[in-house]
């Protein structure tokens, strides 16, 4: 067989995904490893599928850069937010999900051998999306259990000539919300060495109280070097439909659409206009949602602690970081990876979990990561179930 290619040879299987395969391949399991809702979308958002459905429009190609009306809706959100008026047609690309806007992006900032600036631990994707679009990843560690990032560490990054920084902004997998002072001085930093800053806000919404979310691209003078990334997944709860978008100026918006366009022409037509629907829910729905992730992760660490796990309270996000240390230092455990000890817990837990290592490029094996975007009575369930870790310790 010929040889295939190199850079995908690189590229790891994703470990959340085969969390998911096992928690799927066991009877019962609770999967708490792939994030996703297990709850409907607002109806608004599901009469106006139906409607899709049968009005026979929209059932070809979409604009490739998206439809007029999405990009027209997302730009008139986003610009109060932004604080400038963002123009849908040169500055808004409608992709596949969050994760092609952040490959799109990439291929569109990277040149072979570029470095790229990852905080770790990192959603599995950038260090992949790193190697196929040619770049180095230079990883910076936001240090376990508070995940602050030491901003000599970083400037030590940018130094070595970083074309980038990828922001998580909430951060999944730790939870963590960057500070506006974080995100200012990552910025100065992308400024005084001429690097772009690319955030991932697809968690925008779910930052709790008193944490605050702060748009990098809406900082003084940043707009020009930031490019964010985003999804409608999360915050309407429809991982399924795949619908991502970027906002960038329109020199880089233009390359952001030719790779766009050249790896998928287009997201789903019938579902990019009755996502539309979903920009006439105000504020109210916005707060309720964040009220009842805050009553989930509230949930969800009470009976953590009952147990007596150790975990990084979330900032934002619907991911959270335990602390499984206490149970390798017991003789059952000995010498376990944390991959070991994951898919022991789905067989003998019945709650799936994702091993942190797959997160960090430095050698840790003493978290995992768990998502509570699952209904209060499934999540009073996996803790149900994970009480039995508690003879353990
Ligand atoms: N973003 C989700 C997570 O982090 C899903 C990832 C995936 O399906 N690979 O769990």
């Amino acid at each position: 067989m010929p040889e295939l290619s190199k850079r995908l040879a690189a590229v790891t299987d994703s470990i959340i995904c085969e969390m998911t395969r096992i928690s799927d391949e066991t009877p019962g399991s609770i999967n708490l490893s792939q994030g996703f809702p297990d709850y409907d979308p607002p109806q608004v958002v599901l009469d106006a599928m139906k409607k899709m459905a049968e009005g026979g429009e929209q059932h070809q190609y979409a604009v490739t850069c998206g439809a007029p009306n999405l990009r027209k809706c997302i730009a008139e959100k986003y610009s109060p937010l932004f604080g400038r008026t963002i123009d849908p047609e040169k500055e808004v690309v409608i992709t596949c999900g969050g994760t092609e806007a952040m490959m799109a992006t990439m291929m569109s900032v990277c040149n072979p051998g570029d470095k790229v600036i990852v905080f770790s631990p990192f959603y599995e994707n950038y260090g992949t999306d790193s190697i196929l679009s040619g770049a180095q990843p230079i990883y910076v560690p936001l240090v376990p259990p508070t995940y602050q990032f030491d901003p000599e560490v970083l400037e030590n990054a940018f130094k070595q000539g970083a074309k980038a920084v990828i922001v998580c902004n909430p951060c999944n997998p730790c939870g963590k919300v960057f500070s506006r002072e974080e995100l200012l001085l990552i910025e100065g930093l992308a400024e005084k060495y001429d690097a772009f800053v690319v955030t991932d806000e697809v968690y925008e919404h779910i930052v709790f109280e008193p944490y605050v979310h702060t748009r990098a691209a809406a900082l003084p003078g940043a707009y020009e070097r930031t490019i964010t990334c985003n999804s409608l997944s999360k915050t309407f709860s429809i991982t399924g439909w795949r619908i991502g978008f970027v906002i960038a100026t329109p020199e880089v918006a233009e390359y952001i659409k030719k790779a766009h366009d050249f790896l998928t022409i287009g997201a789903a037509a019938p579902l990019q206009e009755a996502i539309c629907s979903a920009f006439t829910l105000g504020e109210d729905y916005y707060a309720e949602m964040l009220a009842d992730y805050t009553r989930r992760r509230d949930v969800f660490c009470s009976g953590l602690d009952e147990i007596g796990l150790e975990y990084t309270k979330p900032q934002g996000s619907y991911f959270m970081m335990v602390d499984i240390s206490k149970f390798l230092a017991k003789e059952k455990f000995a010498g376990w990876t944390d991959t070991q000890f994951c898919e022991w817990m789905i067989k003998e837990v019945g709650v799936a979990a994702v091993p942190g290592s797959a997160f960090f490029a430095e050698p840790i094996n003493h978290l995992i990561r768990l998502h509570f975007a699952r209904s209060e009575e499934s999540l009073r369930e996996a803790i149900a179930r994970l009480m039995k870790l508690k003879q353990y310790l």
